[in-house]
């Protein structure tokens, strides 16, 4: 794709000119400073990046894509902003998103939809879609992005992007905006897996401010737990460089993995065609591919709708329009006032799910629904970590269908079931890299992309890119 504007696409919720000026030039003053000498520069110095507008970033607006927030200027940077700007990364501005991460499609923003730079008549994806679409279109070198059930891999398809979705705890959530805190990640959207690679090694920094990071940290393997800035480069060392290698397809050899059957079933036909033959093409670099059956795939939905807007009801109660969120309604009694900030500063998707949360969650119904999607998380963990055991990952199709129209996408429970692919992962909080596979022309003959899934083992994102690396276009 060339570099578009970013006035037809509105990838960006807020860009910040003048520090993004000013931030360059000092990185560029202290690169020609003679006094620094033989010191090693990052990789990131001076990079451009875009930041989904739900990670906090200092004094700059965090909306979240939503009106509630739209005055919100935090006073302190999220752990990965804090890692990035340490190693002399550009931020040049926040990218759009649907509100508080609850879409597809980046249309339930509070700030006008996003197009996708293959079609502007198709939606980028979302979540994060602004993060993908900067991407594609070349108006930031990378991007962050967040992942509850597909907000990072759904628009990378979308977008002829690669999008990595870490496993849960890898990458700090501290200063991410909560939608359903078990699930959330952050993780990097990039044009290729090395630049997945080259992030990664510094957004797995220190990981101080979340409590649920890292917990498992003795499985890291000790090299694997630091910024590149500490001297070692654990997933950039996945990465074998293509040029160095006598054999381009070492890093595949001896690898078997597994096709989930039931990803196949209501497929739309050009994904499915373009993804099997990026699993073809694993398979000739002399990898094996066996097919498998897990049933409780297709209960990954369900589960993921009940828990996530049951832990999005209670993570958006703290926006009262008092302590958080804009402060509009302070004339009124207090209920008045709580009422009319929510009821003027929430769009109608949000909305909704704090409504189907709320219910999920409440007295009389919590045991049949919220209890029964904790046992059913509990076996997609269980099926999907059993396979893990005989196989090195799972290649599934990143989505279940080309970019959707824009507009189209007033229908929740047929948006919901577009998330069948990604949503499993985040229930199992395993990590899963989508990489492009071939385009496809779509009736008016536009090229549009697809992408394929690979899900590795939990803590397995170094295997994942060196994989990856090997099989991207
Ligand atoms: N589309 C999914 C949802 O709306 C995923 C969102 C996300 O990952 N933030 O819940």
């Amino acid at each position: 794709l060339k570099r578009m504007k970013d006035s037809s696409l509105n990838c960006y919720a807020s860009v910040n000119e003048e520090d993004a000026l000013e931030r360059a030039a000092e990185m560029d003053r202290e690169r020609m400073n003679p006094e620094r000498g033989e010191k090693k520069r990052s990789l990131l110095h001076g990079i451009p990046i875009a930041v989904k507008d739900n990670i906090c970033t200092k004094n700059t607006y965090t909306t979240a894509g939503s009106k509630i927030l739209r005055e919100y200027r935090p006073d302190f940077d999220a752990d990965v902003v804090k890692h990035l700007n340490k190693e002399g990364v550009v931020v040049l501005g926040k990218t759009n998103m649907d509100e508080f991460g609850m879409g597809s499609t980046t249309e339930s923003s509070a700030y006008a939809p996003t197009s996708n730079p293959w079609d502007e008549s198709r939606v980028p994806g979302g979540s994060s879609g602004g993060s993908a679409a900067a991407v594609a279109a070349q108006l930031c070198a990378a991007s962050l992005g967040s992942d509850t059930g597909g907000s990072i891999r759904q628009p990378a398809a979308f977008c002829g992007t690669v999008g990595l979705k870490p496993s849960y705890g890898r990458v700090s959530r501290h200063g991410l905006l909560a939608y359903a805190s078990s699930f959330d990640c952050i993780g990097p959207i990039t044009s290729s897996v090395e630049d997945a690679a080259i992030l990664m090694d510094v957004l797995c920094g220190n990981t101080g401010d979340d409590n649920n990071s890292n917990l498992d940290a003795k499985y890291f393997d000790s090299s694997n737990n630091n910024s590149s800035s500490s001297g070692s480069s654990s997933f950039t060392d996945a990465i074998v460089s293509k040029e160095n290698l006598v054999d381009v397809a070492a890093p595949l050899k001896g690898k078997t993995f597994a096709v989930i059957k039931e990803t196949f079933t209501g497929l739309d036909e050009k994904v499915s065609a373009s993804v099997m033959e990026s699993i073809e093409l694993v398979e000739s670099l002399g990898a094996k591919v066996h097919e498998v059956s897990c049933p409780t795939f297709l209960f990954g939905l369900p589960a993921y709708y009940i828990l996530a807007l049951s832990e999005a009801s209670s993570n958006l109660a703290r926006y009262d329009g008092i302590r958080f969120g804009a402060q509009d309604y302070l004339n009124m009694d207090l209920v008045d006032s709580i009422k009319s900030s929510r009821f003027e500063g929430f769009g109608a998707e949000v909305k909704r799910r704090i409504l189907m949360g709320t219910y999920t969650l409440s007295e009389g119904y919590s045991d049949a629904y919220y209890k029964r999607a904790q046992e059913v998380r509990r076996l997609i963990y269980a099926e999907m970590t059993q396979h893990l055991q005989t196989y090195d990952g799972f290649l599934t199709p990143a989505t279940s269908s080309l970019a959707y129209m824009k507009n189209e996408n007033q229908e929740p429970l047929a948006m919901f079931t577009g998330d069948l692919m990604t949503v499993n992962v985040n229930l199992s909080g395993l990590p899963a890299l989508v990489i492009r596979s071939k385009d496809s022309a779509d009736e008016n003959n536009t090229l549009l992309p697809s992408g394929i899934q690979i899900i590795g083992k939990k803590y397995g994102e170094a295997e994942l890119l060196g994989v990856g690396h090997i099989i991207e276009m």
